[in-house]
């Protein structure tokens, strides 16, 4: 028999009808033969509310309290979705990440999984239920709850999905698919058939949030296939797999932005050996996880140094920065939470010049400002002002071709 395993997020199990439309799904996949196993994320908004309540009665409150908290959400979509596959009449069996030993370090609110043993699964498949894994969540060897990350689900699914040996492994979203653009921002953005996983792992990493990132770089370290697809309709989504020769190699696949990340800026550091790495090693002992990163031309001995960052990871970083800059004698410090990212990803642009000049003339001839690049082979990306992002992402999608029909 075939395993499947499937993923749901919060908009696919928003609400009792949504959910009772996923359990059809899952028990329709069962009756095809399939022996299925699905992840869940929490319903509709849950996350977002949770994480409300915490910062309403701590400001900064204990990472190990806040993961026992958020790990709840899951728990009840799965409880919840259990109970609706039970009402048609098909047995099923819901777990924890814990109960079905999904091994993480204890990097509270951003665990990373270092084991699954998905012993329980098998036995219950075995006994020919469907089995439903709470996402987002695992527990250290120490047996402390953790959570994986904002839309940590998806790489639940992978690694079930790697562990089992499963033939696919389908996220369900509330698009049908992976676009040339965020459709919500770009109406004329195209689906895309098939992207290759170092595609994906860049627009994962730019903003694309439709698949986590750790989950496309487990997929791609495992050799999991992805089908991302939508929960509403019955089309084909996206695949995700290793590109290769039979893939289209577009100059650009699709545009990207991010409105998630904040800047900072060192003002008046000391030019000289060591000083980047003191400041970096600050912030990393702080798991607070660094973006984009600019050094300046130095005057009379001094640079500024900016770097962006999760705005989630912002007043972590505040207090990491003021110890660095008491430590160096730098001049102070500043913080924009108005910027956002845009970039342009495709492999074609490996071996096609010209990428970055038109991206800039695109840019340029909107009267937006870049304030940061960076670039990889197969991906550049431009810092602007917040205000800019719609308008940049939109005539990035259009001076490239990347529009429907
Ligand atoms: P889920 O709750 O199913 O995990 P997410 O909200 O995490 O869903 O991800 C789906 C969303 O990702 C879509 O609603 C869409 O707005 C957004 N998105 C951003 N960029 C893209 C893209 N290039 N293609 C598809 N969706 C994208
Ligand atoms: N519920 C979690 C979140 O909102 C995890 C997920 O949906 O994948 O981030
Ligand atoms: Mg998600």
């Amino acid at each position: 028999m075939a395993i499947v395993v499937q993923k749901y997020g919060g908009t696919s199990v928003g609400n009792t009808k949504r959910l009772q439309n996923v359990a059809k799904r899952v028990v329709a996949t069962s009756d095809r033969g399939n022996s299925v196993v699905v992840v869940v994320s929490a319903l509709g908004d849950t996350t977002d509310e949770l994480i409300r309540q915490a910062h309403a009665i701590n400001a900064k409150p204990p990472e190990r309290e806040f993961d026992v908290l958020l790990s709840t959400g899951e728990q009840m979509s799965s409880a919840l979705l259990a109970m609706a596959i039970d009402a048609l009449g098909h047995p099923a069996i819901s777990f924890t990440g814990a109960q079905v030993g999904i091994m993480t370090d204890a990097t509270h609110t951003k665990a990373r999984i270092v084991e699954v043993r998905a012993k329980r699964i098998k036995e219950e498949l075995d006994r020919g239920r469907i089995v439903i894994v709470a996402g987002f969540q695992g527990v250290t060897p120490d047996e402390d709850i953790t959570t994986l990350g904002r839309g940590g689900s998806d790489t639940t699914a992978v690694a079930l999905a790697a562990q089992l040996g499963a033939d696919v492994c389908e996220v369900y979203t509330d698009v049908e698919g992976i676009f040339t653009a965020d459709p919500r921002l770009v109406p004329k953005a195209r689906k895309l058939a098939e992207v290759s996983y170092d595609e994906m792992l860049e627009m994962a990493a730019t903003g694309a949030r439709v698949l986590q990132l750790r989950s496309v770089e487990y997929a791609r370290n495992n050799k999991v296939t992805l089908h991302v697809r939508s929960s509403f309709s019955d089309e084909d989504g996206t695949i995700v797999k290793e590109g290769d020769e039979s893939m289209e190699q577009a100059i650009i696949s699709g545009v990207t932005h991010d409105s998630g990340e904040a800047k900072v800026t060192i003002l008046g550091v000391p030019d000289k050996p060591g000083v980047a790495a003191s400041v970096f090693r600050v912030l990393a002992d702080r798991t607070v996880n660094v973006d984009m990163i600019i050094q300046n031309v130095s005057e009379q001995g001094f640079t500024d140094i900016s770097f962006t960052l999760a705005k989630e990871d912002l007043s972590r970083a505040k207090d990491a920065v003021a110890d660095v800059v008491a430590q160096l004698g730098a001049k102070g410090a500043s913080y924009d939470e108005d910027i956002a990212k845009v970039t342009l990803v495709g492999a074609g642009m490996r071996t096609h010049p010209g990428v970055a000049a038109t991206m800039f003339e695109v840019l340029a001839s909107n009267g937006i400002n870049i304030e940061m690049i960076s670039t990889s082979s197969i991906k550049i990306s431009c810092v602007i002002a917040a205000e800019h992002v719609g308008t940049a992402v939109q005539a990035l999608h259009e001076k490239f071709g990347l529009a429907g029909e």
